[in-house]
C-alpha cells in the first residue's frame, strides 16, 4: 500500500467517487487527477493516515479536500466539523476554503475559513451554521476552541497543509495543543507538503497512526517548467538591477521576495516611483488591506507584488509568470516554496535570485537542495558592482557578529519575518 508505483488510477472515473463529486470535477475543469491526486484520494478514502509529497502547483489540495468531502457523515449524525484543515497564513486558508467551496459545488456542504485579522463574532456565527469542514491558521482556532465556539468532538479528519512549515519551531506547539484536543480514536491525520525534511518526516509520526508516505518528487522537490536563474550582484546596485530586470523582461505578474517586512516597505516605496502597478503584503499590514491586495492580484490587476514569505507557500495565482528572490530565502526550502508561486499545473515560469558576493554558500545549499544548478544572468551593459567605497564586510549567515569595532555599519541579522 506504500508504493506510490501500485495501480494509480489514471482517470477520477477509477476512483469511486460519488456522483456529485464528479459532477463537481467537471465544472472545475479538472479532467484527470494529477499524480498526487491519484496517490492520495485512493490511499485516503481507504481512512489511513499519509504523509504526502509532491512539488508545488501540483493540486495538492484536491488531493485531500476530495477524500474528506466524500466521507462526511450526514450533519444529524455529526453536527460539528468533521473535517479541520490547518494552515500557515490567513491567505492560504481563503484560498483553500474556495478549494472545498468549489469541490463541494452542488452539494449543502458549508466550510468556513478562521483566521485572524478578521472580526471573531462573524466567526462565531458562521460556526453556529454547522459547517462540516473548517480551515483555519493556527492562532485563531486556538482562539476558538478556548471559547468553546469550535467544537471537535465530531472531527474524524485532520489535514495539516504545508506540513513542514506547521510542525516547524513556530508553529509547533500551537499545533500540538490543538492536536491534543481533537479525538485520538479514528481520526484519520493527512500530512502534505512540496517538502519534508527527515527530522519532520519523523516528528510527524507522532501525531500520526502507522502513516503511509507518497512520495512524489524524489530526488527533485523543484519543478522542472520553471527556469532558474540568478545574479551576482553587490548589494547596493540590486535596486538599479531590479528595475532593469523588470524593464527588461516586463512580467505578466511576478512577486518580488523581500526577507524582512521593512525590506518590502522599502522596496515599495522605491518601486512605486517608477511602476505604476505595484504593491505589497507582509504580516504587519491591516487584513483588509492584505486582502484587498491579495484581490487586485489574483484578478490580475496588479503586476507586481512586493513580499515576505507570508505568500511564499501554497498560494495559487495562475497569471505568475515571474518570481524575483530580490533577497536569498534564508532557508533552502524557502526557496522551494517562493519559486514554487509560478510553473504551476505544468505552466512555465522563470524565477530569478540576486546573490551579492558573500552568499555564494547560500546559493550553494539552494542547488544541493534542488539537485540543479541555476544559471548565470546579466543584463547587458549594466554594472552589478558598486563602486569601491570603504565598505565594512557584510556577514555570512551562520558565522557570529563580529566585534563591534570592527564595523561602520552594523549588519542586520535577519530573522523568519513573515
Ligand atoms: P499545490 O498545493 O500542490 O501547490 P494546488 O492544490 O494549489 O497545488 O493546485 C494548483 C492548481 O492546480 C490550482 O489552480 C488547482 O485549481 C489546479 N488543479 C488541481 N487539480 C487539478 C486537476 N486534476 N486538473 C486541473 N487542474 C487542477
Ligand atoms: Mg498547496
Amino acid at each position: 500500500m506504500a508504493d506510490p508505483a501500485r495501480e494509480a488510477p489514471k482517470r477520477f472515473e477509477e476512483m469511486d467517487l460519488s456522483p456529485a463529486m464528479m459532477k463537481a470535477l467537471v465544472k472545475a475543469n479538472y479532467e484527470e487527477p494529477t499524480p498526487v491526486q491519484a496517490g492520495v484520494i485512493p490511499t485516503a478514502l481507504e481512512g489511513v493516515d499519509v504523509i504526502g509529497q509532491a512539488r508545488t502547483g501540483t493540486g495538492k489540495t484536491a488531493s485531500f479536500v476530495i477524500p474528506i468531502l466524500e466521507d462526511l457523515l450526514p450533519k444529524r449524525e455529526a453536527p460539528g466539523p468533521q473535517g479541520l484543515i490547518l494552515v500557515p497564513t490567513r491567505e492560504l486558508a481563503v484560498q483553500v476554503r474556495d478549494e472545498v467551496v468549489k469541490l463541494a459545488s452542488g452539494r449543502r456542504i458549508q466550510c468556513v475559513a478562521l483566521y485572524g485579522g478578521k472580526p471573531i463574532r462573524g466567526q462565531i456565527e458562521k460556526l453556529k451554521d454547522g459547517p462540516q469542514v473548517v480551515v483555519g491558521t493556527p492562532g485563531r482556532l486556538l482562539d476558538h476552541i478556548g471559547r468553546g465556539t469550535l467544537r471537535l468532538g465530531d472531527l474524524w479528519c485532520v489535514v495539516l497543509d504545508e506540513a513542514d512549515r506547521m510542525l516547524d519551531i513556530g508553529f509547533r506547539p500551537d499545533i500540538e495543543r490543538i492536536l491534543r484536543k481533537c479525538p485520538e480514536e479514528n481520526r484519520q491525520t493527512l500530512l502534505l507538503s512540496a517538502t519534508v525534511p527527515p527530522p519532520i518526516l519523523r516528528l510527524a509520526q507522532r501525531y500520526m497512526h502507522e502513516p503511509v508516505t507518497l512520495n512524489f518528487s524524489e530526488g527533485d522537490v523543484s519543478v522542472e517548467t520553471i527556469d532558474q536563474l540568478y545574479f551576482t550582484v553587490d548589494h547596493d546596485r540590486k535596486f538599479d538591477l531590479l528595475v532593469k530586470l523588470l524593464e527588461r523582461e516586463n512580467p505578466a505578474q511576478a512577486i518580488i521576495f523581500c526577507r524582512t517586512k521593512r525590506g518590502v516597505d522599502r522596496l515599495l516605496r522605491r518601486l512605486s516611483k517608477k511602476f505604476k502597478s505595484v504593491n505589497a503584503i507582509h504580516g504587519d499590514m491591516q487584513q483588509s488591506a492584505r486582502d484587498r491586495v491579495m484581490k487586485s492580484f489574483r484578478g490580475a490587476k496588479l503586476q507586481v507584488l512586493v513580499a515576505t514569505d507570508v505568500v511564499g507557500r501554497g498560494i495559487d495565482v495562475t497569471g505568475i509568470s515571474h518570481i524575483i528572490n530580490f533577497d536569498v530565502p534564508e532557508f533552502c526550502d524557502d526557496y522551494v516554496h517562493r519559486v514554487g508561486r509560478t510553473g504551476r499545473m505544468g505552466r512555465e515560469g522563470v524565477a530569478y535570485t540576486f546573490v551579492n558576493p558573500e552568499e555564494g554558500p547560500q546559493l550553494t545549499r539552494i542547488e544541493q537542495r534542488i539537485n540543479r544548478l541555476l544559471k548565470r544572468d546579466e543584463i547587458e551593459g549594466f554594472d552589478a558592482s558598486a563602486p569601491v567605497i570603504e565598505e565594512p564586510k557584510k556577514e555570512k549567515s551562520e558565522a557570529p557578529p563580529p566585534p563591534e569595532s570592527a564595523m561602520k555599519r552594523r549588519p542586520k541579522r535577519y530573522r523568519r519575518a513573515l
